[in-house]
């Protein structure tokens, strides 16, 4: 036979699931589904066995023009096809009608053929799919019904009120002796088959549900494994984190040491040899030269002071010691004191104009030793930048958020290096010399702006007089209050 024709009558026969079995379903409707299984099995090899039947007692019904049964049996043999195929049909009404078929058959079988025929196997297949699908009990119930029915009908042939007229055999007229056994035969038969199969689907449904209970639990502890396992990794990833950060932070820390103790030779030397001078030739020199060495000797102590508290604020904000101490204030009063603080630092030699907008009465909240800090490094570099003839503006303006910008007519940077001045160490390709530094201050900025939640940008050309120069604009969000107040500037 074909492969594929002997293929589709195996699934013919022995169908599948008419649903997707889940994982998730319950015992119930997997049973449910099984048993759904088991009944069209049935019902198709009952179709195939009704064709057989139809085509030997047809020809006897027709002949001896009962009619009736003819319909009967065309009718039992459509519908059991029909249930057959179409499994969407409601599987509780394709069970009942199945039933009542089956009923009905049983007793119009025992009516018409006598007691010596197929009655048995209706009676037989209704207590088995009783107990199939609705329980023992059913099963027990369709057992006494069947036997009821017999000996009704049996009793009725035996005093000659139905005359079994269909049948080919000689008609057997039962006695009560006959009634009596075949019932007891019956009865015992069928208990066992339902008792049997009533024994068979509840271990089968024992077993389903203790599978199920492994399976359910079996997938707990894999969630839960793979829940530790996840924690595990997130642990090991931080972990890592923490000591690639760490091996960063003191590999920086030796490059700071070794950049910054490098740097300290030159002002030490011009310390060393001013004051050697200062000592040796105090009364020979003039006074405008001791002023000239005076000098040196402040600007180098001026550099190194500003060398060791970059360094220090580089290792604190990275080591995150730098904690934030913002207090509540007034705009006005965050001007004045940066005005203030402008005056008494030692930018007094340059021309710094100072630019103010916004409402003096609204409130802020600010660390404003940090934003001091942020201002002091940006003054520095305009200052180191730009000659002592330019104009470097300082502009406080307050809107939705604070804006300070530094903006000066000084050497600007190149383009392309715009990215690049926030790295550590960075010193532009246009700066010389003379303009001493060692490319802390931005990095800085940058790590002070970020730890405020701020943005800093620089902007170059930025072209004021006619000259290249540079702006660098930081935004923080500190507006804490604002008064209805209208604008002073
Ligand atoms: P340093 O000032 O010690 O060089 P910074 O980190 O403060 O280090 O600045 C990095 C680089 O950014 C500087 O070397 C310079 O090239 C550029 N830069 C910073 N500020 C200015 C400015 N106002 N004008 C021009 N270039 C600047």
């Amino acid at each position: 036979m074909n492969k594929q024709i002997r293929q589709r009558l195996i699934v013919y026969f022995r169908p599948t699931y008419a649903e997707t079995i889940q994982t998730d379903m319950s015992v119930q409707d997997l049973l449910l589904n099984g048993r759904e299984r088991i009944f069209t099995s049935v019902l198709r090899f009952t179709s195939l066995f009704i064709i057989f039947a139809l085509l030997s007692t047809l020809p006897n019904l027709i002949s001896k023009s009962l009619w009736g049964l003819v319909i009967f049996y065309t009718l039992f043999s459509a519908t059991v096809y029909i249930f057959s195929i179409f499994r969407h049909i409601h599987l509780f009404l394709r069970i009942l009608s199945f039933m009542t078929l089956l009923y009905v058959g049983g007793v119009i079988d025992l009516c018409y053929f006598g007691i010596g025929e197929d009655w048995r196997l209706y009676f037989t297949g209704l207590s088995v799919t009783a107990v199939l699908f609705i329980g023992w009990r059913a099963g027990m119930f369709s057992i006494g019904l069947s036997i009821l029915s017999y000996t009704v009908v049996a009793w009725l042939i035996s005093n000659g009120l139905i005359v079994p007229s269909a049948t080919m055999m000689a008609i057997q007229i039962p006695s009560i002796e006959n009634i009596i056994t075949t019932n007891l035969i019956f009865l015992i038969v069928n208990a066992g088959i339902v008792t049997a199969v009533d024994a068979l689907l509840h271990e089968y449904h024992l077993v389903s549900q203790k599978e199920r209970t492994t399976a359910q639990s079996l997938c707990l502890q894999t969630a839960e494994l793979e829940e530790s396992l996840n924690r595990e990794q997130h642990l090991a990833t931080e972990l890592k984190s923490a000591l690639d950060r760490e091996e960063e932070l003191s590999q920086l820390k030796s490059r700071i040491i070794a950049t910054v103790s490098h740097e300290f030779r030159t002002p030490l030397t011009v310390i060393k040899n001013a004051s050697d001078l200062l000592k040796r030739h105090h009364i020979s020199l003039s006074e405008e030269k001791r002023n000239k060495y005076h000098k040196w000797i402040d600007e180098s102590i001026f550099y190194l002071t500003e060398l060791l508290q970059d360094a220090s604020l580089i290792e604190s904000a990275n080591t995150q010691k730098l904690a934030m101490r913002k207090k509540v204030m007034l705009f006005g009063d965050f001007c004045h004191r940066v005005q203030n603080d402008l005056e008494s630092e030692s930018y007094s030699s340059f021309n710094i104009h100072c630019q103010i907008q916004g409402n003096p009465h609204t409130t802020i909240l600010i660390d404003y030793d940090i934003v001091r800090q942020v201002i002091n490094n940006l003054l520095t570099n305009a200052q180191k930048f730009s000659s002592s003839e330019d104009t470097i503006t300082l502009k406080l303006a307050l809107m939705d958020q604070l804006t300070i910008a530094v903006m000066d007519q000084g050497i600007g940077i190149p383009t392309a290096e715009l990215d690049r001045v926030w790295e550590l160490f960075y010193r532009g390709s246009n700066v010389v010399t003379t303009q001493r530094g060692l490319g802390l201050g931005l990095y800085i900025v940058r790590q002070l702006v970020e730890m405020m939640n701020g943005t800093v940008t620089a902007v170059s050309p930025y072209p004021t007089a006619g000259k290249k120069g540079s702006a660098f604009i930081v935004t923080l969000d500190v507006v804490q209050e604002r008064k209805a107040e209208p604008m002073v500037v």
